[in-house]
């Protein structure tokens, strides 16, 4: 059993994370229709890995023994004009997810739901590693973008994400 807003949280967050792999399959739409083929493999690979933590979240909820209620995913509500505003919008999403991250964190020890803060913990340091991941990218198209040359080989190096 959980808790009635830790699991409230939770059914929210799957829907999130789910809203998340929405997202990033938007930019990847969009990285393939500008040629970048590295940079949509790499943003479809995040797509994916988004389901997976929506998966993670919903078999959790499941393991407590409750039930998860499946809510409408919005529409991307990002408008994608170039590149580096594109990039930009994923820093700022892995952001607010980690605030909502931290939120349930916040609200389980309020609950001194143990249990659901240890769960919790992967997700804590899943969203460094994210942030890390976006601010990465940004500072490499900064770095590199202009440049057509250096921009192949980083468009190449992006779609060797496994
Ligand atoms: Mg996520």
């Amino acid at each position: 059993m959980l808790n009635e807003k830790i699991k409230q949280l939770l059914n929210d967050q799957v829907n999130k994370e789910m809203y998340s792999a929405y997202l990033y399959l938007d930019f990847s739409g969009f990285f393939a229709s500008k040629s970048l083929s590295g940079f949509a493999a790499w943003y479809r690979k995040q797509a994916s890995e988004e389901m997976e933590h929506a998966f993670k979240i919903y078999d959790y909820i499941h393991a407590n023994g409750e039930a998860v209620e499946l809510l409408a995913i919005n529409k991307p509500n990002v408008s994608l004009t170039d590149e580096m505003q594109v990039l930009k919008e994923g820093l700022k999403h892995e952001q607010y997810v980690t605030s909502l991250i931290h939120n349930i964190y916040k609200v389980a020890m309020e609950e001194k739901d143990y249990r659901t803060m240890q769960f919790m913990d992967w997700f804590i340091k899943e969203q460094c590693e994210e942030e890390e991941n976006a601010e990465e990218l940004i500072g490499k198209y900064e770095r590199f973008g202009k440049d057509t040359a250096s921009l192949y080989e980083l468009n190449k190096e992006l779609g060797k994400r496994d």
